[in-house]
């Protein structure tokens, strides 16, 4: 699928521009250089560094941007000694996609995404350690709607970094008006929702470990898909856009749904915009969310196999009529439930 290249996070650019960067906590050297379009060698050189130990609020003066890997377009591989990676090739909006890392050292680096520093995402550019899924040694990203910047990603091993990058397309849907009626869009006030949002968000911290060997199933059998994952969709006529964080199926109330892999209950209760909702942790910051339930079948703590019963399709919440929103989170955004239906990993 993807092909291994050479280490290109050490080449050499001619400078263009003179600029400071005031250090902050987390930079490291090689994620400075990489984001201002220089080198570590050059930064060194500039500052008269001989280690590469920063501190807080440390000014370092930037030796030049050029020809920075922001403006190609095809992915850039890294390696460190021991350590191959494979990226994906290209990515869109709102794709779970997977860093897959082999070698003697794959179990023992660690990465982040600076990119997302340019991103509204939950704790950006966290440190994340592999996991092993299937036999191989992955790092789970995400792609937040609305974003089309390239994938920067950041490899670090012993002090040793390395990085690269990939693009990211647009998933292309026009907006669509949805026209709530205005007992429905109610519940948007409803004074319940700060408790509502403080549970899902603090579901969202999860990192516990992974728990699934299988693929993912789906939610619901024979459900009509009722409305996409990433519609961009306004309220009400003028509202801004807000984007559909699931997907929609359309079922009769008391429809069985299922859990679609081993997990762990972490919510099971009714809320006034979710509904009856059913969250399930799956590990490595994999949550599934299954929303409006009419009946719940689990309680919170409850280990739950794939297929297993969770609920019963509603309209409870903010919804017109029955159907089961499915929601898939990655470590807190939103990511395409489709990508992981008969998969153990988004491919
Ligand atoms: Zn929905």
């Amino acid at each position: 699928m993807n092909k291994l290249a050479p280490l290109l996070a050490l080449m050499l650019f001619p400078s263009s521009l003179a600029a400071t960067y005031t250090v902050v906590r987390g930079d490291t050297l090689w994620g400075i250089a990489q984001r201002s379009g220089t080198t570590v060698a050059d930064l060194r050189a500039a500052n008269g560094l001989n280690t590469d130990a920063l501190e807080v609020g440390q000014v370092l003066q930037l030796p030049g941007a050029a020809a920075t890997p922001a403006a190609t377009s095809a992915p850039t591989v890294a390696s460190l000694s021991g350590v191959q990676v494979q990226t994906p090739a290209r990515v869109k909006e709102g794709d779970p996609f997977v860093l897959r890392l082999s070698g003697d050292n794959a179990s023992r680096v660690r990465v982040r995404f600076p990119s997302e520093l340019n991103e509204d995402v939950r704790r950006p550019n966290e440190w994340l350690s592999p996991v092993q899924i299937g036999g191989a040694w992955v790092v789970l990203g995400r792609v937040v709607l609305g974003q089309t910047a390239p994938v920067r990603y950041e490899l670090e091993l012993d002090g040793v970094s390395a990085g690269g990058q990939f693009p990211v397309g647009p998933l292309g849907q026009p907006v669509q008006n949805l026209n709530m009626p205005a007992s429905i869009a109610a519940v948007l006030q409803d004074p319940g929702r700060a408790a509502e949002t403080a549970a899902v968000e603090k579901a969202y911290e999860l990192r516990t470990p992974p728990a699934w060997t299988e693929p993912f199933a789906q939610a619901i059998a024979g459900g009509r898909r009722s409305s996409g994952f990433g519609q961009p969709r306004r309220e009400t006529a003028g509202a801004k856009i807000n984007y559909h964080y699931g997907m929609d199926y359309s079922a009769p109330k008391g429809t069985r749904v299922q859990a679609v892999n081993l997990g762990r209950v972490v919510l099971a209760a009714t809320y006034p915009v979710r509904g009856g909702l059913v969250v399930i942790d799956h590990g490595a910051g994999l949550l599934s969310l299954y929303f409006h339930l009419s009946k719940i079948d689990v309680s919170v703590g409850q280990s739950v196999s794939r297929g297993q019963k969770v609920g019963e399709v509603g309209s409870t919440g903010y919804s017109t009529g029955p159907h089961l929103h499915l929601e898939m989170r990655l470590r807190g955004e939103a990511v395409d439930p489709a990508r992981w239906v008969d998969q153990r990993l988004p491919q």
